[in-house]
C-alpha cells in the first residue's frame, strides 16, 4: 500500500492478507484468464471500515473493471470486512521499480497450505512436450537443467507470452530430475505460493523453519515471477533464498513472462541476478509446432480415428494465440462429438466452436477496430477518416491504423481505403510511427496494448 503502512483490521488479519484473498476468490470465480487481462494489475490503494479504494494503472483499465467488476470485488471485501460499504477505484500509473517497496503486496494466493509438496503435476512431462522451432532452444535448456550432474548454467531462466508452455517446461525439469536422482529434492512453487507461505510463515513466526525448508531443497523452480512484487521482506526473502541456493549450486529455475530487465515490479537486484545464468524465450508459436501439438493431443485422448487432418490443419490456422486456448479448443470439440455423437468433420468445427472463433482475430474488423478506438479517443469515426490533421484526430487514427495492421489480415493498401481513400504509404507511416512512440512511451504501449486486448475480447 502507498504508504508502506499495513492497517489491522478487526478480525487479526492485515490488510494485505485480506487482499490476497479477494484477488485469490477473484481469480477462482473469473477464471484465470479473465483475472490476468484484468484484475490483475490492479493493487490495493487504502482500506478502513467502511471504503476500500483500489488503484488501476491505467485510466482506460479503471473505466473497464469498474463498472464490470466493482461489485463482484465489493462482494469479495465484503466477505473480509464486513462493515465496507463502498470499493472505488482510482488511477495511479505502475510504480517504478525504485518505489516498488512502497506498493501493495499485490499478491494473488492460492491454496494455501503448510509443506510444500513437489507441486509437480505429472503430465507435464518432456514427453507431452512437443518441440518445435519457436520453443527448441527453451526445451533444450530444460532438459540440460534436469538431466546434467552439475547445474550448467545457474539460474535458467525462462520467458515468454502466457500459454507457450513455460509452466510445462518447469514441471518436466522437476519430473526429469526426481526420476534420475531419487533421493534428492525438487520443488515447484508458483510465486504466489511463494509469497504467500512467506506472509503466513511471518505471521505464525516460522520464519526460520520457512527458510530451512526452502533451502533444503535440490531444485527450485518458482513459476510466474513477475507476480512476486510489493511488500520488500518478500522480495527479499526471494533474493536471499536465490543466492544461498545457487551459492550451495543448488539449481534454480524461473519462469517470467518477460526479460529479467523488464520484470518491472521486482527490484534491481533481482533482476540483473535473474540474467546471470541463461535466458531462454518460448516464442509465439508457428503453424508447424501448432499442428504438432494438436496431433499429440489428439493422440493421447485416443480420438486419432475422430479427428481428420482437415480438422487439426483448421485450428492450427485459427487458434494463433495461446496453446492453452488450441488445447481448450480440441477438447470442446471431441467432448461435444462425444455428447452428442455427431461427426468431428470441418462444418461440425466451425460450428462448435463459433463462440471461440468469433473472438480470434480473423473476426476482428477494421471497422470493429476503428469503432472501439474512436470511442475510446471520444471522436468520431467518420471524422477518422475524413481529411483533419488535428492532433486529436491524427492520434487515434494512426492508433487504429496500426492495430488494424496487427490484428487484421488486411494489407495496407487496403486498410488505407478503409480510412477515407487514404494511400498505402500512409498507412505504412502510421505503423511505423505507432511503433515508435510504443517504444518511447511505456504510457502509450499500455494504452495500446489495452486496447488491443478489448478489441479482441
Ligand atoms: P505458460 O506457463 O507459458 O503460460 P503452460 O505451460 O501452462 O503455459 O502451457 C499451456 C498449455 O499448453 C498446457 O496445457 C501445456 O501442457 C500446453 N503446452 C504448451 N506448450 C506445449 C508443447 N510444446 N507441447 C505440448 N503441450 C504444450
Ligand atoms: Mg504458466
Amino acid at each position: 500500500m502507498s504508504g508502506g503502512e499495513t492497517i489491522e483490521t478487526s478480525g487479526g488479519d492485515t490488510i494485505d492478507e485480506r487482499w490476497l484473498r479477494v484477488r485469490a476468490r477473484c481469480r477462482d470465480t473469473l477464471g484465470n484468464r479473465t483475472f490476468e487481462r484484468w484484475i490483475e494489475s490492479i493493487s490495493l490503494e487504502s482500506a478502513d471500515e467502511s471504503r476500500v479504494t483500489m488503484a488501476a494503472p491505467t485510466r482506460f483499465l479503471r473505466d473497464w473493471v469498474a463498472p464490470r467488476y466493482g461489485d463482484r470485488l465489493r462482494g469479495l471485501w465484503r466477505a473480509e470486512i464486513p462493515t465496507v460499504q463502498t470499493v472505488d477505484f482510482i488511477v495511479r500509473p505502475a510504480l517504478p521499480a525504485a518505489a516498488a517497496d512502497a506498493a501493495a503486496s499485490d499478491a494473488g494466493a492460492i491454496g494455501v497450505d503448510d509443506e510444500f509438496g513437489d507441486g509437480l503435476h505429472c503430465v507435464y512431462d518432456f514427453e507431452n512436450f512437443v518441440v518445435g522451432k519457436p520453443n527448441e532452444f527453451a526445451h533444450a535448456a530444460a532438459r540440460g537443467v534436469a538431466e546434467a550432474e552439475d547445474p550448467p548454467y545457474n539460474p535458467l531462466y525462462i520467458y515468454g507470452d502466457v500459454g507457450l508452455g513455460k509452466t510445462h517446461l518447469l514441471h518436466a525439469i522437476g519430473l526429469r530430475y526426481r526420476a534420475l536422482r531419487p533421493d534428492r529434492r525438487a520443488v515447484y512453487l508458483s510465486a504466489e505460493k511463494f509469497m504467500n507461505e512467506f506472509v503466513r510463515a511471518l505471521r505464525l513466526e516460522r520464519i526460520t523453519a520457512f527458510k530451512e525448508r526452502l533451502r533444503s531443497v535440490d531444485l527450485l523452480m518458482i513459476d510466474d515471477v513477475q507476480f512476486i512484487g510489493g511488500k520488500h521482506a518478500t522480495q527479499e526473502e526471494f533474493f536471499h533464498t536465490f543466492n544461498a541456493m545457487v551459492d550451495r549450486r543448488r539449481q534454480v529455475v524461473v519462469a517470467g513472462n518477460s526479460v529479467p530487465a523488464d520484470l518491472e515490479r521486482l527490484t534491481e537486484p533481482i533482476r540483473s541476478r535473474l540474467s546471470w545464468g541463461l535466458v531462454a524465450q518460448v516464442h509465439e508459436t508457428n503453424y508447424e509446432l501448432r499442428v504438432g501439438i494438436l496431433q499429440a493431443r489428439v493422440e493421447r485422448m485416443g480420438a486419432v480415428s475422430r479427428v481428420p487432418d482437415k480438422v487439426v490443419e483448421f485450428l492450427a490456422r485459427k487458434m494463433v494465440s495461446s496453446i492453452r486456448e488450441l488445447e481448450g479448443a480440441l477438447t470442446t470439440l471431441v467432448a461435444r462429438a462425444t455428447l452428442t455423437g455427431a461427426r468431428i468433420d470441418l462444418e461440425f468445427c466451425q460450428d462448435a466452436l463459433r463462440d471461440i472463433l468469433r473472438s480470434h482475430a480473423s473476426d476482428v474488423t477494421v471497422e470493429g477496430i476503428q469503432k472501439r478506438v474512436a470511442e475510446y479517443y471520444g471522436v468520431r469515426v467518420s471524422d477518422m477518416c475524413s481529411a483533419r490533421r488535428q492532433k486529436v484526430i491524427v492520434r487515434p487514427r494512426h492508433v487504429a491504423m496500426f492495430l488494424a495492421k496487427e490484428l487484421t489480415p488486411r494489407s495496407y493498401p487496403e486498410i488505407g481505403r478503409k480510412f477515407g481513400n487514404r494511400d498505402h504509404t500512409t498507412v505504412m507511416n502510421a505503423v511505423r510511427r505507432i511503433d515508435k512512440a510504443r517504444r518511447a512511451d511505456p504510457a502509450f504501449a499500455e494504452e495500446v496494448d489495452m486496447l488491443r486486448r478489448v478489441i479482441e475480447a
